[in-house]
This record gives C-alpha cells, sequence and structure tokens, in this order.
C-alpha cells in the first residue's frame, strides 16, 4: 500500500515527507495505523549527523496507533488494538529479557540497522529501500513493524498522550526510580529539562526527592519543571548550579543528579554537583564523537561516587508502558501537560526546528 512518511536522506538536509510503498507485514509483524507520533530529540542526531546511521531512514521513534491487520504467527495483538510502540524492541527470551532488562534486548542492535528484524525492508521509495528508524518509523500514517516492538495499551487512554509513555516518559521517570534508585527524602538535581530532563524531575517528585534542583538555560522550561516538582530552578546562563548545590546542602553536594543535556561539560558539572556517596546518572544520548567526561578519578574513591549511564531508564516497555498509562490515570504521572504544541505530519521540519529553539517540552505530530 501507498503511505505518507517522513524521510531523511542525507544528514543536514530537511526531512522530505513523501508517498511511499509500505509492504503487508510477514510473520511476527503487525501494520500500525499512527496516532500520534513524539518529537524527540534522539532522531535530530540522525538528522544532524552526529548518530550514524542506514539512510535513507523513514524517522519517528515515539509513537501510537491502530493495529489494521496482522501478520502469522502474532499473538500478543491483534486489529483493533490501541498500542505504544517500544522503540527497543524486546524478545522475552534473551539474556538480558529474562535477567529483567528487556531495555538491552540483544534485538536492540537493530535499531540503527535499517531493515526489519528479519533483514529485509517493508518500505520503498522512488531511490530504493528506506530503512526504518528503531525498526517502528512512527511519523508515518502507517508502518509495520515487528510484533516484539508493539506493546498493547487499554483503549480508554487517548493516544496523543499514551504515545509520550513510548520513549520520554519511561526513559526520564526510570532513571530516577528503575536505575538510581532515588529514597525518599533524598536531595535531586536534574540538568536539561526537555522531552526526558523534565520526566526526571517528575520522577524525582515520585520517589519522594526533598531538594530537586532543576537546571536549564531557558527560563520556559523552568517555569514548567516547577509544576512537575522542581523545589529549586537555576539558569545555568546566569548562575554555576554545582555552588547552588552545594549551597542547598549546607555544603554536602546532591545525593543524585541526572543528565539529561548529554555533553561532556555538563556530565562534569552533574559529577561536582554530587556529594559523598552521591550518584550520577547519565541518560541523554553525546555525539558519537565525543570521547571523554571531565571527571577527577580520585572523587570517584574517596567520595564513593558512582557514575551510571541507563537506556530507556532501565525501563521494561511491556509492564512499564501499561503501568505508566495507569498512573497517568491515577494523577501521579503528567503527561496532558508534557504537551506544548502539536504539528500535522507535513510539519516535521517546523516540529524540529522549535525542538532547537526550546519551544517544546514535547511537541507531538498528530495524523488526520
Ligand atoms: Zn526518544
Ligand atoms: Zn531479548
Amino acid at each position: 500500500m501507498k503511505t505518507r512518511t517522513a524521510v531523511i536522506y542525507a544528514p543536514g538536509e530537511p526531512i522530505r515527507v513523501e508517498e511511499i510503498e509500505l509492504d503487508p507485514p510477514k510473520e511476527h509483524e503487525v501494520l500500525v495505523r499512527m496516532v500520534a507520533a513524539g518529537i524527540c530529540h534522539s532522531d535530530y542526531h540522525i538528522i544532524s549527523g552526529e548518530l550514524p546511521s542506514y539512510l535513507p531512514l523513514a524517522l519517528g521513534h515515539e509513537g501510537a496507533g491502530i493495529v489494521e491487520a496482522i501478520g502469522p504467527n502474532v499473538t500478543n495483538c491483534k486489529v483493533g488494538d490501541h498500542v505504544v510502540l517500544s522503540f527497543i524492541p524486546s524478545c522475552g527470551r534473551c539474556r538480558y529479557c529474562t535477567e529483567g532488562h528487556s531495555n538491552l534486548c540483544n534485538m536492540g542492535a537493530s535499531i540503527l540497522m535499517g531493515p526489519q528484524l528479519d533483514g529485509t525492508f517493508r518500505m520503498h521509495g522512488e531511490k530504493g529501500d528506506i530503512g526504518q528508524m528503531c525498526v517502528i518509523s512512527t511519523f508515518s500514517e502507517r508502518t509495520v513493524v515487528s510484533d516484539m516492538s508493539v506493546v498493547p495499551v487499554d483503549d480508554y487512554y487517548p493516544l496523543n498522550r499514551a504515545v509520550l509513555v513510548g520513549c520520554g516518559v519511561p526513559t526520564g521517570i526510570g532513571a530516577v526510580i528503575h536505575r538510581a534508585k532515588v529514597t525518599a527524602g533524598s536531595t535531586v538535581m536534574v540538568i536539561g529539562c526537555g522531552g526526558i530532563g523534565m520526566n526526571a524531575v517528575q520522577g524525582a517528585a515520585l520517589a519522594g526527592a526533598r531538594i530537586i534542583i532543576a537546571v536549564d538555560v531557558n527560563d520556559f522550561k523552568l517555569e514548567k519543571a516547577k509544576e512537575f516538582g522542581a523545589t529549586h530552578t537555576v539558569n545555568s546562563k546566569n548562575e554555576d548550579p554545582v555552588a547552588i548545590a552545594k549551597d542547598l546542602t549546607w555544603g554536602e553536594g546532591v545525593d543524585y543528579a541526572f543528565e539529561a543535556i548529554a555533553t561532556p561539560a555538563t556530565i562534569g558539572q552533574a559529577y561536582a554537583a554530587t556529594g559523598k556517596n552521591g550518584t550520577v546518572v547519565v541518560i541523554g544520548l553525546t555525539p558519537a564523537t565525543a570521547e571523554s567526561i571531565p571527571i577527577p578519578p580520585l572523587d570517584l574513591v574517596l567520595l564513593q561516587k558512582t557514575l551510571m549511564g541507563t537506556l530507556y531508564g532501565d525501563s521494561q516497555p511491556r509492564s512499564d508502558i501499561p503501568k505508566l498509562l495507569k498512573m497517568y490515570h491515577a494523577g501521579k504521572v503528567k503527561l496532558d501537560e508534557l504537551v506544548t504544541r502539536t504539528y500535522t505530519l507535513e510539519q516535521v521540519n517546523e516540529a524540529y526546528a522549535d525542538m532547537l529553539a526550546g519551544k517544546n517540552i514535547r511537541g507531538v505530530i498528530e495524523f488526520a
């Protein structure tokens, strides 16, 4: 069938929204009509060329929609089901899935390679095969994905909100709850308050942190961070977040620092802001060329610090995506407040320009 899709052909070029040919689902695959897709920074790493991947690539890795057809032997969903797509497929059988880290499923190695999990392509353009971002490609009216990427959700939830629990929300909240295991009464700093960092602020509030310091260079995002539970905000253009972290904790430094900008300099700031027994969690994707981070190794031992990274917030898509929606329904997790602006698929370049200009917490593409 024909479908409209947002494709990047070469780094630095605008995204092209064009009609492409979409194959029907093969065995263990699902055809999904997208209802909403989130504008996440990770696609921009491919658009800018900071992260190498197969090209041309149909973009988008945060999305929710409705199952229109299933291939043979699909058992985890049926036609008509509402689904959130997970940007990492989980097989349920590999070592990492069975150890409770399905965010690290061995199938994840395929997400920037281009084809579907069997090595063949479902999307084709005039110039040949088109790869699928994270094997899902949510910036597309319709897409074909593996059943390992599909998480059915209750149709009670609006899909233009459920979309957010595909990437940004589980990554930010999971970094706090699953990876760092922040305890009630502790002190937290979050550097970067976009789609991921804002959810780390929200996660710290859920965990019962006593002090939550939100750091950004954008006053709009800092104001928003207060709605999500920040107790203090720092515009790092004007003030030194490390000095303020020490000041607010009587010189100790914070217990946990989350870094959601992904530059070596801000990772160094997060490290410097933590005190004895402190934990630093790096959440964002640094450019593939970034090599070293400014960490004094002596502190690692003398202050018994922990420096860790996290992918998807160590969340388990099949259990955490439905759970986060239940928490939204219970008023425990904010989703409505994350969406700053909605776009049509044709406006995808404008959506990325707005993201880069710092205008959005999350932009969402809504399909007609
Ligand atoms: Zn993302
Ligand atoms: Zn697996």
